[in-house]
């Protein structure tokens, strides 16, 4: 007798790619375990612990039996702090029954898809791309229309290019910014202008990920949600894993139209129900309380971010951009692409990250997970000491390919 294999799974599962940041970083935690000096810097998670005080107020918060269930869409003070910070840093107004919060922004993200996605339907996604928007829209049964910038632009789509894009069948308009991976922000000026384009049609929704807010070196964080004409159209996504360093903590949240929030509410009532209790009772502290230690993990960042390009511009071949916030470099690679060391040849941006984590002992990602060929993701929060000896090696093993 037979057992059943693989070919059992369901179309929707066999034809989703697995995550390739993900995967990056298992690589590199593998190769590091059979006892390879691996640098990492694939993964996109801050290099620093949880502040202190949200971790008292986690403990805090189990002790005084924050330990059940909470509500689906989460604990009323939660929501109520989440209110508040939408108000005072987004200028933006939402009722608490416009509020969810899931178990990170990755399943606010599914759980928008889910809730409005008829097969068909196409999401307009921005390129460079975070790697699961592509694989969520697919598999709520959306079609992915990407349009891309490249380098030269600071990688932000113009106003055009969207404009070329919509059709009667487009659903949702989805990007970060900051962006992951590019760490490109878009400005005001630039989201209004992609707001006219938008308000032309009236059943387009915007889905907004704000999830590196506060990693912003430009101090001017832009929520399109604000802009009078995107306000009912607009759910803004964010959560606690970049700004405030909580990424195993799985919090994140919403704030949408409330037809569309009621609906992410049902989705998440028979998937998973509320996050979790005291992780979102210290959240309410995290939100809620100064933000100094967010600032001091931007500081931080932005001088490795200099650090970073400083060194890399040095590297023949590789162009770099200034990128103003998230903590990534989404450098073009372009023009070495053809070079070989007489035994391998970098073709594209998958050898090239294969390169470098064979020969190099770097772990970084390919462009082409985040719809960009030419070019690779580096995440800089890592350490100096760290930053600095992975791009000696990786100059290293580059200047053996002519
Ligand atoms: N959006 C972007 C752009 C991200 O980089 C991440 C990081 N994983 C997420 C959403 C999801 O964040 P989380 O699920 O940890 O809240
Ligand atoms: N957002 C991070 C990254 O892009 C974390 C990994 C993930 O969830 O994809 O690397």
């Amino acid at each position: 007798m037979l057992a059943p294999t693989a070919h059992m799974l369901s179309h929707r599962v066999a034809s989703m790619a697995v995550s390739a940041t993900l995967r990056m970083a298992q690589k590199g935690r593998e190769l590091r375990a059979k006892g390879y000096d691996i640098i990492s810097l694939s993964l996109g998670e801050p290099d620093f612990d949880t502040p202190e005080h949200i971790r008292e107020a986690a403990k805090e918060a189990l002790d005084q039996g924050y330990t059940r269930y909470t509500p689906v869409s989460g604990l009323a003070e939660f929501k109520e702090a989440i209110q508040h910070k939408f108000k005072r840093d987004n200028n933006l107004d939402f009722d608490l029954k416009q509020i969810v919060v899931s178990n990170g922004a990755k399943q606010s993200i599914a759980n928008i898809c889910l809730s409005i996605l008829n097969p068909g339907d196409e999401v307009i996604i921005f390129a460079p791309y975070w790697v699961s928007y592509y694989e969520i829209v697919k598999f709520a049964g959306g079609v992915p229309i990407v349009i891309s910038a490249d380098i030269d632009s600071d990688f932000k789509v113009s106003p055009d290019q969207l404009k070329n894009a919509i059709t009667h069948k487009t659903k949702a308009i989805l990007f970060s910014s900051p962006c992951n991976p590019t760490g490109s922000v878009y400005t005001m000026e630039e989201l209004e202008a992609l707001a006219e384009i938008i308000a032309q049609d009236d059943d387009i929704i915007v889905m907004s990920d704000e999830i590196y807010e506060f990693i912003n070196f430009s101090d001017q964080h832009a929520s399109i949600g604000s802009i009078p004409s995107m306000k009912d159209r607009t759910v803004t996504i964010n959560g606690m894993s970049k700004g405030f360093a909580m990424t195993g903590w799985r919090l994140g949240y919403i704030g949408a139209p409330q037809w569309l929030a009621a609906a992410c509410d049902k989705v998440q009532g028979q998937f998973t129900s509320g996050a979790t209790a005291f992780g979102q009772k210290a959240a309410s502290i995290a939100l809620m309380s100064d933000l100094s230690p967010t600032h001091e993990m931007k500081k931080a960042f932005e001088r490795r971010k200099k650090l970073v390009i400083e060194l890399l511009s040095k590297i023949d071949g590789m162009k770099v951009n200034n990128p103003q916030g998230a903590f990534y470099l989404f450098p073009d690679i372009s023009e070495i692409f053809g070079r070989t060391n007489g035994k391998t040849i970098i073709d594209n941006a998958d050898d090239f990250c294969e390169i470098m984590l064979e020969q190099a002992h770097v772990a970084l990602v390919s462009g082409s997970a985040f719809g960009n060929k030419n070019c690779f993701r580096l995440s800089y929060a890592a350490s100096d000491d760290q930053l600095v000896e992975a791009i000696s090696r990786m100059q290293k093993i580059l200047s053996q390919y002519h």
